[in-house]
């Protein structure tokens, strides 16, 4: 006998997993594992969904009063011979649960090979993408980031991380020249204490900026392995080791299994988080029309406004505005990333399958 009527869908944050197994949190602070029924209630870590609770598990309330009991004593112990047929009060499981409806997403970042496709996020306010002095970042990678928030209209945030490596910081920094020259904002940080005797770039310290501009807002954070990402979530989430380590567990992730995405809450009162997850190495943008790159390339767009053929690709039109910066010594694109566009456009116009 049920004590309760099923349990009315409720509302859930996902906050760990992916597919078919995640873990989402209520308003109230209870994580739940939760299944999805099918295809359409797959998810991504900060999906806001509706989910009941498990119907094929649950917990005995109360026995009912038994009629009879026909049971067995030794020495030791007593043992009933017909316990399986008691009446019982029971209620659905409230740890596990499936997920019924995914709501609305007001955005989702992915990145898609010639294969398939995978999320990073959704419903996310800005993508934070931490590079380090070291190692050396790829501007490809980093502008292949940029490209895939612009196609999704987020915005984003580049942190150059490890400031206290003075001359390697500095050269890093350099290498950003064309990114802030887009006005993207670049931050210089460290998420570790200086060492002593180290010689810090002599760059202001945004470290606390970043702080700020964290606040309020859902942040997926981007970038290489080894630049910083796990040092910047340990330095505002003490707790991050732990939730991780429950996740872990909970999602029975082996240990052949990558680590996955992660909501982690920021402030106390939920009101910023940080998203982290992996993926940043291998960044296909195969969603993307090559036609649409220059737009979605801040440097090139500008320049593009001068072509002289609104169907112009940038790599072979006469009177191509594009082209025409390029032939400038020290012009407003980068031979670098003119490059990057060439190579992008190239990759995007192989046949899809
Ligand atoms: P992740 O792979 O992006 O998560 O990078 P980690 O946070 O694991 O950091 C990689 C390495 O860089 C670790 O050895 C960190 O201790 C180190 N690290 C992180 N932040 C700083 C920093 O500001 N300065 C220096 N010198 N090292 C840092």
């Amino acid at each position: 006998m049920r004590l309760a009527e099923p349990t009315q869908l409720q509302e859930g944050l996902v906050i760990a997993g992916h597919g078919r197994h995640v873990w989402i949190e209520t308003p109230q602070g209870r994580k739940v594992i939760c299944h999805a029924r099918g295809k359409k209630s797959q998810t991504v870590v900060g999906d806001r969904v509706l989910w009941q609770a498990s119907q094929d598990e649950g917990t005995i309330e109360k026995v009912l009063p038994r009629r009879n009991l026909l049971y067995r004593q030794d020495e030791i112990r007593t043992k009933s011979f017909a316990a399986n047929i008691d009446r019982v009060l029971w209620q659905a499981s409230q740890d596990e649960g499936t997920i019924e409806k995914v709501l609305p997403r007001r955005n989702l970042l992915y990145r898609q090979d010639e294969i398939r496709t995978k999320s990073f996020a959704a419903n996310i306010d800005q993508v934070l993408i931490v590079l380090g002095a070291e190692p050396e970042f790829s501007d490809g990678q980093l502008s292949r980031a940029l490209i895939a928030a612009a196609a999704q209209d987020i915005a984003v945030l580049i942190v150059l991380n490890k400031r206290d490596l003075g001359a390697l910081f500095e050269a890093a920094w350099q290498r950003l020249a064309p990114y802030r020259a887009m006005d993207y904002p670049v931050l210089a940080t460290a998420f570790k204490p200086l060492a002593e005797g180290t010689s810090p770039s002599q760059l202001p310290d945004d470290t606390a900026s970043l702080r700020a501009r964290l606040t309020g807002k859902t942040s997926l954070v981007l970038g290489p392995s080894g630049a910083g990402k796990s040092s910047l979530i340990n330095l505002w989430v003490p707790q991050a080791q732990v939730l991780t380590q429950e996740i872990s567990v909970a999602l029975q992730a082996g240990k052949h299994t990558t680590t996955s995405t992660t909501l982690y809450w920021l402030d106390a009162d939920k009101k910023s988080a940080l998203i982290d997850s992996p993926g940043f190495q291998e960044f296909g943008l195969h969603h993307i029309a090559p036609m649409d790159l220059a737009r979605l390339m801040p440097d090139i767009h500008a320049q593009a406004q001068d072509c002289k053929f609104y169907n112009c690709s940038h790599l072979h039109e006469p009177g191509c505005g594009v082209r025409s910066a390029m032939a400038a010594d020290q012009g407003p694109i980068s031979p670098v990333r003119y490059k990057i566009y060439g190579d992008l456009f190239d990759e995007l116009s192989q046949t899809r399958y």
